[in-house]
């Protein structure tokens, strides 16, 4: 009877062990799911944030009123009188710094980074360049000229202090559309590891319009974080324009553009490791300011190929074809009769795709002739067209 009883305890003891240890499964399982919740309901309240989180406006201080008020610009151009947040360290409230302004009242709420301008992103070229010197082809002397410029106070500072002359800030590369004067400021900034910010003088101007001058700004203060650094000024004409007295309001943003550059280029005598290489087919509608020397130390003309520069032009872009059997260099300079570096480029590439629709994986003589053919029809077709 004892014992009857005694099993009777045991297996009721068993049967709660049992049930506890599936409780404590059960809890355990609960616990979890209550962590997964705790994430799920944070992460559902920042994009709740995300989504409520209103944007601002973005401008610049002109000028400080006083520790609370200050003269901003807003996007468009247009000032304001504003005020400020106390939380914005008084410090840091300083006149040409960015801001973030609230869209009704324009108070500003936040300082944005000095670093912060996405604009230069754009600008910078991110891909590691590489272009080599040899790549260049019939522009020996002008390469010689620049690298004079650029390289040798960069490597060799001491000896511009030996005899006291002042080094050379920037280059004027000038001559038709075409003829590797791009091609060149990237082989320089490849060769002397610089960083390589290109900008097109039209395309500050057009995009950026009242924000010009500042761009300018962004972009030297980029370049004196990020030595050595080759600043690349494409169509400087578009902002660098002989100046007129009576213009209309692009005129003048144009010359506002202008005259931060001209400020730039006098602001950064003691950095020898940023130049400044402008390009331009029109050399001969640009301001005398911009042109004189500590601005511009030197002018270099790229020239048109001559029958060398062609041969060695139309050699470098081949060696990177399948070629098979001779070809005349000879005759396909001859037939290429003022043709630019970049029309040399192209003969190569149109007979690439002569090669291709005969079902060819190689170009011989005869596709480079049609591609001559092609390229100079087109080029009258649009010499006629006008
Ligand atoms: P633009 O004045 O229109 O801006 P550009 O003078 O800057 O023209 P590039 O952009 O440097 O001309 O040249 C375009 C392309 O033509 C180059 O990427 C290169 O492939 C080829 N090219 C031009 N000139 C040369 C050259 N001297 N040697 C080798 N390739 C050249």
């Amino acid at each position: 009877m004892a014992k009857a009883k005694f099993v009777n305890f045991l297996e009721k003891f068993e049967k709660a062990i049992k049930k506890k240890v599936l409780l404590k499964k059960k809890i355990s399982v609960n616990e979890n799911n209550k962590e997964y919740l705790k994430k799920k309901i944070i992460i559902k309240k920042r994009k709740n944030m995300q989504i409520k989180d209103i944007g601002f406006l973005i401008g610049e201080i002109l000028m400080k009123i006083s520790f609370k008020r200050f003269i901003v610009k807003a996007p468009i151009g247009t000032l304001y009188l504003v005020s400020t947040q106390n939380l914005i360290p008084k410090t840091s409230r300083k006149e040409g710094s960015r801001i973030a302004m609230d869209t009704s009242t324009l108070c500003i709420m936040r300082m944005i980074k000095k670093n912060a301008d996405p604009f230069i992103n754009t600008i910078l070229e991110k891909n590691p360049l590489t272009v080599f010197y040899i790549e260049i082809g019939g522009l020996e002397k002008q390469l010689i000229q620049l690298r004079e410029i650029v390289e040798l106070p960069l490597f060799n500072k001491e000896i511009f202090d030996k005899i006291g002359i002042k080094i050379p800030k920037g280059v004027l590369l000038y001559g038709p559309p075409g003829t590797g004067k791009t091609l060149m400021a990237k082989s320089l900034a490849f060769n002397i590891k610089a960083k390589f910010l290109k900008i097109t003088g039209s395309g500050v101007v057009d995009k950026y319009i009242g924000e010009s001058a500042r761009i300018i700004r962004e972009i030297f203060y980029f370049a004196k974080k990020n030595i050595p650094c080759i600043i690349f000024l494409d169509e400087i004409d578009a902002i660098g324009g002989k100046r007129l007295s009576d213009g209309t309001s692009a005129d003048r943003e144009i010359q506002r553009t202008m005259m931060e550059l001209l400020n730039q280029l006098d602001g950064y005598e003691e950095l020898i490791d940023i130049k400044t290489i402008m390009a331009t087919n029109r050399p001969d509608v640009l301001d005398p300011a911009l042109l004189r020397p500590g601005r511009i130390d030197k002018k270099i003309l790229i020239p048109l190929p001559d029958f060398k520069g062609k041969q060695e032009i139309l050699k470098i872009h081949l060696s990177r074809i399948k070629t098979k059997g001779d070809i005349n260099f000879e005759k396909l300079i001859s037939l290429s009769k003022n043709f630019n570096g970049a029309d040399i480029r192209n003969i190569c590439t149109e007979a690439g795709l002569f090669a291709l629709r005969k079902k060819r994986t190689f170009i011989v003589n005869s596709d480079l002739y049609s591609a001559i053919q092609k390229i100079f029809k087109g080029k009258e077709r649009i010499k006629n067209f006008f």
